[in-house]
């Protein structure tokens, strides 16, 4: 049996950060994941400047490949005009399967391929599989985390209205046009799509949205997705390619939370701590896993409640003001703003398309 202070289920950007953050205070940690790093995560890749200073790096000391945004650009489909929007502000994207492999590589923590199956008790401790035996047990398994469904499943009951679900393929392309774009709403999609440029020729095309809405909508994501990369090649933003996407389920922020029971704890999406209104999760993911990190080697209860649910609103005062207002309706973004009228805009389009 192999004996560590921590065992981190999962080596994403939760399961890291908190390894990173616990060997600051002089803990040991493992990380077991199912998968051997470098490794594909679907995922836009696109991060706030609150990621890299909760990484305390600069975005030119990041050793891999970053673009940097000064604007995003967009357009939301409304049901009677369509409004262009531009936001100026600094964001950045990377690519997942860089990013998580320095993360992990940085953490310095002991690294495990193994796929958690069956976890139990041991008296105050955690055994997992009956090969590693631990103090403290982290899920940072994402969706699917075996912490989350053994041990959490009661306690953190993760509600379907919360649930998104996503398309995307990201792939080698010389891409010519630098700017990151979104489309909010085209064609009545509860969601909104991507076209976000990556370093070292890259680029991921995406799409999501809420799960609830989308199984009522006659639209299916396959369709929204055949929609977007015809789009892409009407636009000339990609040209000539196969098309193959994969796709991925996770969850945003709902409000009551419990990530803590005795000394199991879970971090990032295994916690449902995407942001409700653009459902980034990487930010979350980080900031979650440091502060459970703090928590344990500090003897004290991690306190996740003030890390940023509306990506809109930032960090500081006025994200938590505003926030608490918006998590009154807890739902507001789901059904407010993506899924207002989508029914009446798919007829539309549909009506118009001939079906
Ligand atoms: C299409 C798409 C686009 C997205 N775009 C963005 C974006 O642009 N910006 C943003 O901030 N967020 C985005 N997100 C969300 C973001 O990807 C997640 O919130 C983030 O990856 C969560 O990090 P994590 O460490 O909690 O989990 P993950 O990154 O999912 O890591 C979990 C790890 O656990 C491992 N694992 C799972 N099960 C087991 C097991 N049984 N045993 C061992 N290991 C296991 C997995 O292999 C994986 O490596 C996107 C998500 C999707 C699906």
């Amino acid at each position: 049996m192999v004996e560590t202070d921590v065992l981190i289920v999962g080596g994403g950007p939760g399961g890291s950060s908190c390894a990173h953050e616990l060997r600051k205070h002089g803990m040991d940690a493992i990380i077991l994941d199912k998968e051997a790093f470098p490794r594909t995560k679907l995922c836009a890749g696109w991060i706030t400047p609150g990621v890299l200073e909760s990484l305390q790096i600069r975005p030119e000391e990041y050793p891999r490949g970053i673009v940097t945004f000064d604007e995003i650009h967009g357009e939301y489909f409304g049901l009677k005009k369509q409004r262009p929007l531009t936001w100026n502000t600094t964001q950045y994207s990377i690519r997942r399967y860089e990013f998580d492999h320095w993360m992990l590589e940085r953490s310095g923590a002991e690294f495990i391929v193994h796929p958690v199956k069956e976890i139990r008790k041991d008296g105050n401790h955690y055994v997992v599989d009956d090969l590693y035996r631990a103090r403290y047990l982290i899920g940072a398994g994402g969706t699917h985390c075996p912490v989350a469904r053994q041990i959490f499943a009661d306690l953190n009951p993760r509600s379907p209205a919360y649930q998104v679900g996503a398309l995307e393929q990201e792939f080698a392309y010389q891409w010519k046009d630098e700017r990151c774009i979104l489309w909010f709403g085209e064609h009545g999609l509860p969601g909104y799509s991507w076209y976000v440029p990556k370093a070292g020729g890259y680029i991921n095309i995406g799409i999501g949205g809420f799960s609830e809405h989308m199984k009522n909508s006659r639209i299916t994501l396959r369709q929204h997705w055949d929609l977007l990369t015809r789009k892409m090649e009407d636009l000339g933003l990609i040209k000539d390619h196969e098309w193959k996407p994969k796709g991925h389920t996770y969850f945003v922020h709902q409000k009551a939370k419990v990530t803590q029971s005795d000394n199991a704890f879970l971090v990032g999406d295994s916690a449902g701590l995407a942001t409700c209104d653009l459902a980034e999760g990487i930010g979350p993911a980080i900031e979650s896993g440091i502060r459970t990190a703090r928590a344990i080697a500090t003897n004290s209860r991690v306190d996740l409640s003030d890390i940023g649910r509306y990506s809109a609103l930032g960090p500081g005062w006025k994200a938590s003001v505003f926030g608490s207002i918006l998590d009154r309706k807890g739902t507001f973004f789901r059904d407010r703003v993506y899924a207002r009228d989508f029914r009446k805009k798919e007829d539309r389009y549909l009506a118009a398309a001939g079906s």
